[in-house]
């Protein structure tokens, strides 16, 4: 699997992109930078796109690229919790502040919504996808993701302490993790429903123990603002662990 990192952070600007990141160039995961990082030819090679919850910067571009389809005359799948589905149809898709595009074009609408169960292993366009619950501020999930090859890799979307509940479930060999905020801002964090590199830390030292391995780790969702702290705090942790800890960007390739 080629997983790109579109967005790796949780603000937006000329220089950063909001949480998103592309299996195979087929399947997103989060959609907070698929249309403004992928060309029209790279968006309608998409076909489906998992969402771990419904904050804006994680959500977004499905209104956008589903626009997009309209013109593309194909449908895009959409996958998450029923909650998050939801929350996007009454909030942003309600047909004020953007159409209902699972209604429109009432000829071939250009969403087609899919609610997953936790725990429970989905065929998501030939990848084995499973949803597991995370600690945040809406309901969250993140999810592991597994090739035809059995390579699998897991994205914890945004999350606060409490990641150990999934490691019995899963084996990946690569994590993608939301690390927002320095140590320092710990406080802030854990209401929030997001890691720092010390809570990053214990999460990892579970996953040690549950699994008895530790795989490449790589941050996003980072607060740009923050950015140069959790670098020297997560260098710091990855030679306590002995592993392979990277601060994501985007552009960024990586391979399982
Ligand atoms: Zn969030
Ligand atoms: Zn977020």
């Amino acid at each position: 699997m080629e997983i790109r990192i579109l967005g790796a952070h949780n603000v937006e600007s000329a220089n950063t992109r909001l949480t998103s990141v592309l299996v195979d160039g087929v399947l997103a995961v989060d959609a907070g930078a698929l249309t403004s990082s992928l060309t029209f030819a790279e968006q309608e090679k998409v076909g489906s796109i998992l969402l771990t919850h419904c904050h804006y910067d994680h959500v977004r571009d499905v209104a956008a690229i589903a626009l997009n389809y309209t013109y593309f005359r194909k449908a895009i799948k959409v996958y998450a919790q029923a909650s998050t589905l939801e929350a996007l149809l009454k909030n942003i898709l309600n047909n004020v502040i953007y159409p209902n595009f699972t209604e429109r074009p009432s000829e071939k609408p250009s969403l087609k919504f899919y609610p997953l169960e936790l725990y429970k292993v989905t065929d998501v366009d030939g990848y084995n996808v499973m949803a597991l619950p995370e600690k945040h501020a809406v309901p969250a999930v993140g999810y592991q993701i597994t090739s035809k090859e059995g390579r699998s890799f897991f994205y914890s979307g945004d999350t606060g302490p409490g990641l150990s509940s999934c490691w019995a479930h899963i084996s990946p060999q690569l994590l993608i993790i939301d690390v927002t905020m320095p140590n320092g801002l710990e406080e802030h964090a854990i209401p929030a429903g997001h890691l720092t590199p010390r809570l990053l830390g214990e999460e990892l030292a579970q996953f040690k123990k549950v699994k008895g391995y530790l795989p490449p780790v790589v941050v996003i969702h980072l607060a740009t603002l923050f950015e140069d702290q959790i670098r020297e705090e997560t260098e710091q942790l990855a030679k306590e662990l002995g592993t392979k800890i990277t601060i994501g960007h985007e552009g960024m390739k990586l391979k399982v």
